[in-house]
């Protein structure tokens, strides 16, 4: 089955509701005739705001994390029920910066994996090492661990509407980009262990996105490899001038 490229832009804690609104606009206008799978992740704040500029394009609405819990007294933070209230499709789960910075582990970031899933949304799953876990030849196993933990629980049903995004975490941000050759190896490798879970027909066609650090002069090098389907893209993403050729990468 041929897999579509899947694009997606995470703006982080960027962007007042002004130039999120500058933005959103012009990746409507940029993107309109663009031939793969587009999606934006702005901060909570400006959800609403790029959701009734993009209603009617070719650009999906993501948001960068959710609660672990439904709703309740959980001060300072956004619920599923909230995010899909705003239009939200998909959320960005196990984002590096989540596991690092905010503690999260493959525990909690698998209950918002099926929190929301249960919900409706789709889920992009973030997976990879660190540096020294690369050093120490452990690249493979830090992404088995957390994709299999990252999944636990969830049927092949709802798999479907899970995309993969392998981030090692010393390419993020840093303007180290991984060869395509060994992010195209780590993806092979993630693929081979969702047919372990789910079966050939689901290794087949899950999207696997590539981040760390894309940008308009390694983006089709990167998409030309076999097992990479699309790309997570942080700080390329902030400026159409950078994230639109890289969506219409050819
Ligand atoms: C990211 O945050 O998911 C990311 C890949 O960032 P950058 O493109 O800036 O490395």
């Amino acid at each position: 089955m041929a897999r579509k490229y899947f694009i997606a832009g995470n703006w982080k804690m960027h962007k007042t509701r002004a130039e999120a609104a500058v933005l959103a606009r012009e990746l409507v206008a940029a993107l309109k005739d663009g031939r793969h799978k587009y999606l934006i992740a702005p901060g909570f704040t400006t959800l609403e705001t790029v959701a009734a500029l993009i209603k009617d394009s070719n650009i999906l609405l993501g948001a960068q994390n959710c609660a672990v819990e439904e709703q309740g007294a959980h001060t300072g933070e956004v619920s599923v029920l909230q995010l899909k209230d705003l239009g939200v499709q998909t959320v960005i789960l196990g984002h590096s910066e989540r596991r690092h910075i905010y503690k999260e582990d493959d525990g909690l970031i698998n209950r918002k994996v099926r929190l929301a899933l249960k919900h409706g949304l789709d889920v992009i799953l973030c997976v990879g090492e660190l540096l020294e876990e690369r050093e120490d030849g452990r690249a493979e196993a830090v992404c088995k661990r957390q994709t299999v933990e990252g999944l636990k629980g969830i049927s092949a049903d709802d798999f479907s509407r899970v995309t993969i995004a392998y981030e090692p975490v010393w390419a993020i941000g840093t303007g180290k980009t991984a060869t395509p050759e060994d992010a195209d190896a780590i993806h092979a490798y993630i693929r081979k262990v969702i047919g372990e879970l789910y079966g050939s027909g689901a290794a087949e066609s899950v999207i696997i996105q590539y981040g760390g650090s894309v940008k308009p002069d390694n983006a089709a090098a990167l998409m030309a490899k076999e097992n990479i389907d699309g790309a997570l893209v942080g700080g390329a993403s902030l400026e159409s001038g950078t994230f639109v050729p890289i969506a219409k990468f050819s």
